[in-house]
């Protein structure tokens, strides 16, 4: 979609720090992380939040569950444990409208 810098990091516009990449998904570091593992994963298809996910897309959703596993099991952080944030809307924060789930690492995380 035009004007969504996700889009531009998927084709290439924008360049961003792979970690993982196929034909639906693609995971990058954060740029501005906020713990030692801050890595993003998006739907290669421009979706604004999970809102716009109709029920029969939703496979989508599993496999960015699926690549997120692989990621915690190849960059050795499955063990230790690390949290996944979907923020959806205003009210949640959300700065960046292509959906994104993030994972966050590396060290002891603060709820809520
Ligand atoms: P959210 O508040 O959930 O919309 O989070 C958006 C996230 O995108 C933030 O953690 C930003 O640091 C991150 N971000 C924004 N631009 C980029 C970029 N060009 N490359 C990597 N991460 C980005
Ligand atoms: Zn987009």
């Amino acid at each position: 979609m035009e004007n969504c810098i996700f889009c531009k990091i998927i084709n290439g516009e924008i360049p961003s720090n792979k970690v993982y990449e196929d034909e639906k998904v693609l995971a990058f570091k954060d740029i501005n992380p906020i713990a030692p593992v801050h890595i993003l994963v998006i739907p290669k298809k421009h979706y604004e939040s999970i809102i716009d996910i109709q029920d029969n897309e939703m496979e989508i959703v599993a496999h960015i569950h699926k690549i997120i596993n692989k990621i915690a099991d190849d960059m050795n952080f499955k063990e230790d444990g690390f949290r996944i944030v979907n923020n959806c809307g205003e009210n949640a924060g959300q700065e960046v409208k292509h959906i994104h789930y993030h994972i966050i690492g590396g060290k002891t995380l603060n709820w809520p």
